[in-house]
């Protein structure tokens, strides 16, 4: 679809002026409903669209929230580890997780991190598979944005695997 017959161009404006917009309730809400809203968003998608098509949707919406909060938020950083220490804290002063970085391969575009405390997965029941493709797209987003490259993320632990940090293997897509 071409983007001027859409409604739905995503924008940073469409995250609307909190302050006007709710002054007695601010900017925070419960977690509940970030979840409410993402899983009955995923059940209907896998309905619509099969598993593996739902996921692919999640990923790239990841992908493209992971853009825009690179450039929104954490902005330009001149060397990996200010860009990583912004990330880090911005993540945290969003109440969005922690986190962690345990290998970084800088000449070869590999890193492992660790996302606890995260939106999407803490403290849901064991299911034997990582749910968190929303944040495989976001952290590969983020890291496009950041690199200019194409990254490849996959999750290899969950807390819905049984592990209680989020573990992700990122890296540069090889041409
Ligand atoms: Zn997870």
């Amino acid at each position: 679809m071409s983007t001027s017959n859409r409604r739905y161009v995503f924008s940073w404006d469409l995250l609307g002026d909190l302050i006007e917009g709710r002054p007695n309730l601010g900017p925070t809400t419960r977690l509940e409903a970030y979840r409410l809203m993402q899983y009955t968003f995923r059940d209907i998608l896998e309905q619509e669209y099969g598993t593996a098509k739902a996921d692919e949707i999640f990923y790239r919406a990841g992908l493209l929230a992971g853009r825009e909060f690179c450039k929104h938020v954490i902005g330009r950083q001149d060397d990996f580890n200010g860009f990583v220490r912004r990330l880090q804290e911005a993540l945290h002063e969003l109440n969005i997780g922690l986190l962690r970085i345990e290998k970084a391969d800088l000449e070869h575009g590999s890193f492992v991190m660790t996302v606890s405390e995260d939106l999407d997965c803490s403290g849901l029941p064991e299911t034997g598979y990582g749910v968190c493709t929303y944040d495989e797209g976001f952290i590969a987003g983020v890291m496009e944005e950041y690199t200019g490259r194409p990254y490849d993320v996959h999750e290899t632990d969950c807390w819905c695997t049984g592990d209680r940090t989020c573990r992700f293997s990122v890296n540069l897509r090889s041409c």
